[in-house]
């Protein structure tokens, strides 16, 4: 019987050293993999793990880890674009300031009207800069910072327009609004008017004299739909596909000159991605642009990416 015990307690001991010799030699991979990995840094993005070997699980491991990589690497570059964008649009605005404070600090015959000109051209480089400054944080914000509540539709659509017949007026536009029932979504007010203003103060903008902007709000099978038709220049076909992009305007020069950064259309996606709506542009150059908002009832948040 003592023979026995020590047999099966040596063989147990056997049993165990081997069991974890095996488990070792088969987590050497897994191992390797996360030594590989711990080295990554944010300025090695572009490394990748090695993939190659069966399909195994590690193989699935580090397809999976490699494809976050991939992810990582191009939020990063997104956000580096972003930064030097940014950074080079705010250099206009602040050269404006620096110079014309220069110039008139250096004139010893500068009169109190020469003072008074200069600050009106400091004002509309301040209004320029409040608004970038304005747009970009519109654009860090994040899903968890939106507070939704249930807005009526035409509550909100009929303020946005009667906002908007200021400028209608100035670029002689006709806004109409129809609503024919009534609608309510879960939103974050504030920010489903900046983007619904954003499209229709477009729409008059990039109109021409004695044009229409028609804004429309109806009830779609799980959702809402609104959408922002005008007359004006339509968008050419190539520039279509880059239009929610930040920082992109059709014609840099004319934009520049109207106060556009090329912000309007991808805060108002980024806000309608927030919602966990998408948004959609259909135009046709000399006709005119059609921007349409879909918006779920539920009010459920979705990528903060957009997919347009
Ligand atoms: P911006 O502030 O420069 O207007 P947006 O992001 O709002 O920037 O628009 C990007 C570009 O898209 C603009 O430069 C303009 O050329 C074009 N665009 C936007 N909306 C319209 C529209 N309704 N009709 C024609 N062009 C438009």
């Amino acid at each position: 019987r003592l023979i026995s015990l020590i047999g099966i307690g040596l063989f147990a001991l056997v049993g165990a050293v081997v069991a974890y010799w095996i488990a070792k030699q088969s987590l050497r991979p897994v191992r390797h993999l996360s030594h590989l990995a711990q080295k990554i840094q944010v300025q090695t993005l572009d490394q990748r793990l090695p993939a190659e070997g069966p399909p195994d699980e590690v193989k699935e491991l580090a397809d999976a880890f490699n494809e976050m990589l991939t992810r990582l690497e191009r939020a990063f570059e997104q956000q580096n674009r972003f930064v030097a964008d940014a950074a080079h649009e705010l250099r206009t605005p602040l050269a404006t300031l620096r110079t014309n404070l220069e110039v008139i600090q250096r004139d010893p015959d500068a009169t109190l009207s020469d003072y008074k000109e200069v600050s009106g051209v400091l004002e509309r480089a301040l209004t320029r800069l409040e608004k970038l400054v304005e747009g970009l944080l519109l654009l860090a914000k994040g899903g968890r910072e939106i507070q939704t509540e249930p807005v009526e539709m035409e509550v909100l659509l009929s303020e946005i327009v009667q906002e908007a017949k200021i400028l209608a007026r100035a670029y002689q536009v006709e806004i109409s609004l129809d609503i024919s029932e009534s609608v309510t979504v879960l939103a974050d007010t504030p920010l489903l008017g900046r983007a619904v203003s954003n499209l229709l103060e477009n729409g008059i903008r990039y109109n021409r004299p004695g044009g229409f902007v028609n804004v429309t709000a109806q009830r779609t099978l799980n959702g809402v739909e609104i959408r922002v038709q005008d007359t004006g220049v339509g968008i050419p076909l190539d520039a279509q596909p880059h239009i929610f992009e930040r920082f992109y305007r059709v014609d840099r020069s004319r934009t520049r000159e109207q106060g556009g950064y090329g912000l309007g259309l991808s805060i108002a996606a980024h806000i309608v991605h927030l919602h966990g709506g998408h948004i959609q542009l259909k135009s046709t150059p000399g006709v005119g642009s059609i921007f349409t908002i879909w918006l779920p009832t539920t009010g459920s948040q979705a990528s903060e990416e957009p997919q347009t």
